[in-house]
């Protein structure tokens, strides 16, 4: 199997204190069954009312839409409300496959990310379990 890149050259990461960029950039935030379940748990609301109140649906996929003016609705002045039960959408970021596929994609990525190339080394191990958590 060929290796990749980020095997050879491990890159570096830090999520900057503060930054939330990420959280209000204009998009869709994917929650899985598992992701609808602990967010809704965390914030000890049904499933049904948590989707109603802050989830859209297509195709089958339950998504939080963030749109140009409007972050995240879990984003607060402290960081994310659900931190402990974030969609692994969020968990992951950076290293999703898309950000990963070359040290082009890496660099375009990190104009926008200000924690990309700053920070520790980040283990083969930890981008490849990022892969498992997030399939998108
Ligand atoms: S854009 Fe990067 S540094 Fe900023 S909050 Fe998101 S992951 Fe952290
Ligand atoms: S769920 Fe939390 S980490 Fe994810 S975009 Fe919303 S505020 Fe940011």
């Amino acid at each position: 199997m060929e290796t990749n890149w980020w095997e050879k050259e491990p890159v570096r990461f830090e999520c900057e204190p503060d930054c939330f960029k990420c959280c209000t950039k204009p998009g869709v935030v994917y929650m899985d069954r598992k992701d609808v379940r602990d967010a809704a748990e965390y914030l000890q609301l049904s499933q049904k009312l948590f989707k109603s109140e802050f989830l859209k649906k297509e195709h089958d996929m339950w998504y939080i839409d963030v749109q140009e003016g409007n972050p995240c609705p879990f984003l607060t002045f402290e960081g994310c409300a659900i931190h402990e039960a974030k969609p692994a959408q969020c968990r992951t970021y950076p290293f999703w496959r898309e950000n990963m596929e070359t040290p082009q994609h890496w660099e375009l990525t990190a104009g926008f990310c200000p924690g990309i190339n700053k920070g520790s080394l980040q283990l083969p191990k930890v981008i490849k379990k990022a892969f498992d958590l997030f399939k998108f």
